[in-house]
């Protein structure tokens, strides 16, 4: 058995033993729907086997005899599960999943049926992609976009679906989805972090980028969403008053789970263990209705396919509990709304986590060297990582008090900036013995004993090191995870390999010893990247004003935050990491601006159906109802009725104030719409539709959460928060 065969296997069975002790009767279930490596021993020959290792582990290419041999196996073993069909799963730039579900069986024309599944479909599929948005690189006439295998990732079964996860690209071989960039980035990193990492160990040959994350969400009455067009269409609410109780008493947060929710998340979490997702922990959270689900970390694009498909998974399983489940980063106002932590490490295949401090003054070297230089990655990219979780949900999130800002900035903790303070103040060059001494059992020796006690956590800071690893916290609820993971490792991996090449340049033109060159550099970069760490409170508006005297970027909607994708900088960033080209750039920025602009315009679509078709004409009835009222005392009391309808008049006015202004700012707003459609350049009407049209929403808010106020509860047409938020 290779060796590389018999690790993925015992990898496998450990995973599998540890959760047989954190899950006790449910390990029984773990992955029995994936095509893991204990499936591919018992299905695959050994050929078979070593090549798709061989694809997982060190990236080799799969040829097409053995893809048919796998595809073989894999059918064999899906039908043996009761599956009827096949998916190519994959990642369009929408930001979910897709798939496109064929057959396992084709009926010949006398009636017969012929199993279809060869390698040739299980590497490529052409799954008529013409409506995907592309950002102008395929042509939607000739619809060529090819899915194909990412033996990375598992095939499993969902449903009676063998689903195996792809790449999407043009026919020209651009990225048309989320995963391939990713792919490439993990590359980069996995590349750049090794040869440093050969520095501290020669043995290690590979690094893989970890995350964990923690999902978010809300859960309400499916019958109750069904009757909100907001909930449904546009995935929030448009309007809506605040409910006498909101999330003041904080009594949700880590509350009891009520029973309804409970059974939810124990049918949830039973599936997910069928389909290999680690879940871990649940608990309820901050807002009414809202809860978040972590899984255990995993290797970072396994982790991004597991989050995408456990969102799918919820959904299902939501709706069979009677649930709608809410991904939008903001759903209700006046309440938190949902985000989803990118927890992020850098491991090798030594088993050795990179971002922890070690028992020897060496590895802590070592996680000085990677603690560092992301840092000094952040700093120098702080603008596109910041770029990365732009959407137009999440804008409603960032820099609201109740997640980080959109300001970029790291968190390290009093402890670890001090050790950063001691290394910024070694002497240039040389370094002599008591000075080696001194630094590394003194200053780097140290780091574990001080990290022991460093429980100082600041929830403000959007990239925080949290003891092992740096968590990034404005990454939005409903954001595929493989958006700022792309950026992330692309950054670091860009930084590793500069630090590799002045570390060597420094080692043979200076004749410095290698921990005397690592040690300048280091010093160097904490020097030239102090203006990124801040351990303040984010959520200030000192720290806006000192930000900006720092220079860090603070784009705060869309389509400000995606400018610097297209930045010279940005461009030969992804160029020289081989992560994205430059038109695949472009491309991307435009879709992200489309998806802006369509998610704007679907809010102000159905804001104007709202007011036009629900408010207006149930306060007009109310109206109705008082006027009627206030005309039937004064045919009884004639003139003395003035005492007897004050009230009523008020409200009658009241009402007539505010329809007013409803539908005059709803019709500029619908002018301010048309006008914004009429421009072609897609930064240009981003930008319209955030300036012009966006303000509007809020102040035809303001009127008709008045109107819910004063309109009789019996008339008024929308569920109201009260009654769409406590669950019990
Ligand atoms: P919180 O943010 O709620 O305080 P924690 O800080 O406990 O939560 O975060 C735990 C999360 O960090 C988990 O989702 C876990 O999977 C993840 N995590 C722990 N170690 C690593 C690592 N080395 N790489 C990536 N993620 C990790
Ligand atoms: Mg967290």
């Amino acid at each position: 058995m290779s060796k590389i065969r018999f690790k993925a296997i015992a990898e496998s069975a450990k995973r599998e033993s540890n959760s047989i002790q954190e899950k006790g009767r449910r390990s029984a279930l773990f992955c029995v729907n994936v095509f893991n490596a204990e499936k591919m021993l018992q299905y695959l020959t050994k050929d078979a086997l070593e090549s798709v290792q061989g694809a997982i582990f060190s990236g080799t290419k799969i040829d097409r005899k053995i893809a048919d041999q796998v595809a073989e196996a894999m059918k064999g073993w899906a039908i043996s599960m009761g599956a009827t069909h096949y998916t190519h799963w994959f990642q369009p730039l929408t930001g979910s999943t897709a798939e496109k579900h064929d057959a396992f069986f084709d009926l010949l024309p006398d009636g017969t049926a012929l199993e279809k599944f060869g390698g040739g479909q299980l590497v490529q599929q052409e799954p008529d992609a013409s409506s995907f948005p592309s950002g102008g690189i395929r042509n939607t006439f000739e619809a060529r976009g090819y899915t194909a295998w990412d033996p990375t990732s598992p095939a499993f079964i969902y449903g009676t679906t063998l689903c195996v996860p792809t790449v999407f690209v043009s026919y020209t071989g651009e990225a048309l989805d989320n995963k391939a960039p990713l792919l490439r980035a993990l590359h980069a990193v996995d590349e750049a972090a090794t040869a440093v990492a050969k520095y501290f160990d020669k043995t290690v040959t590979k690094v893989n980028a970890t995350l964990g994350w923690e999902q978010e969400y809300f859960l309400i009455d499916k019958a109750l969403a069904f009757s909100r067009p907001d909930i449904i269409l546009a995935g929030r609410t448009l309007v809506g008053h605040t409910a006498a109780k909101g999330q003041q008493l904080e009594d949700h947060y880590f509350g009891v789970i009520p029973g309804r929710v409970l059974s939810f998340m124990s049918d949830l979490e039973k599936e997910c263990t069928k389909l290999g997702i680690p879940v871990k922990t649940r608990h309820n959270e901050v807002a009414p209705n809202q809860f978040e689900l972590a899984p255990v970390f995993e290797e970072a694009n396994l982790a991004v396919d597991h989050n995408l498909l456990l969102m799918d998974v919820m959904e299902k399983i939501a709706d069979k509990h009677g649930f709608k489940v809410l991904f939008h980063e903001k759903p209700f106002a006046d309440i938190n709304g949902s985000g989803k932590h990118n927890n992020w490490s850098l491991a090798t295949n030594t088993g050795v986590n990179l971002l922890s401090p070690g028992s020897t003054p060496m590895k802590n070297l070592q996680f000085l060297t990677f603690f560092v230089n992301t840092i000094k990655a952040v700093n120098t990219y702080e603008e596109l990582l910041r770029s990365s979780i732009a959407s137009a949900s999440n804008d409603h999130r960032l820099g609201a008090n109740e997640a980080p800002p959109a300001i970029f900035s790291v968190f390290v903790g009093t402890q670890l900036s001090r050790v950063l303070d001691e290394l910024e103040g070694v002497s240039q060059g040389k370094l002599s013995p008591e000075e080696k001494t001194e630094l590394k059992l003194n200053v780097v020796g140290k780091i574990p004993e001080i990290l022991l006690d460093n429980t100082d956590r600041n929830r403000t800071s959007p990239f925080a090191f949290t003891g092992n690893k740096f968590e990034m916290r404005g990454v939005g609820s409903k954001t595929n995870c493989a958006k700022p993971m792309t950026i992330l490792n692309t950054i670091v991996a860009k930084q590793l390999r500069d630090f590799k090449k002045e570390v060597d340049s420094l080692v043979d033109k200076k004749n410095l010893k290698k921990d005397e060159a690592i040690f300048n550099i280091l010093r160097e970069y904490i020097k030239t990247s102090k203006r990124i760490r801040f351990d303040g409170d984010g959520y200030s508006a000192e720290w806006e004003k000192e930000a900006k005297r720092r220079k860090l970027s603070n784009n705060k909607t869309t389509p400000e935050a995606l400018k610097v994708l297209t930045s010279k900088e940005s461009i030969e960033l992804f160029r020289v990491t081989k992560v994205l080209s430059e038109v695949e750039v472009r491309a991307r920025q435009e879709v992200e601006l489309e998806s802006y602009i369509l998610h704007l315009q679907i809010e102000g679509r159905v804001l104007n159906e709202l007011v036009y078709n629900h408010i207006l004409p149930s306060s007009i009835e109310y109206q109705n109802k008082l006027i009627k009222n206030v005309m039937g005392l004064k045919d009884i009391y004639g003139a003395a009725h003035k005492k007897l309808t004050d009230g009523q008049l008020t409200i009658i006015e009241q009402i007539a104030e505010h329809l007013v202004e409803v539908k005059k700012l709803t019709d500029h707003m619908t002018d301010a719409r048309k006008k914004a459609n009429k421009l072609l350049d897609s930064t240009k009407k981003a930008t319209a539709y955030c300036e012009n049209v966006k303000p509007y929403f809020d102040q035809i808010r303001y009127h008709c959460d008045k109107l819910e106020q004063v309109v009789e509860d019996q008339i008024w047409p929308l569920t109201k928060y009260r009654e769409l938020l406590f669950i019990k």
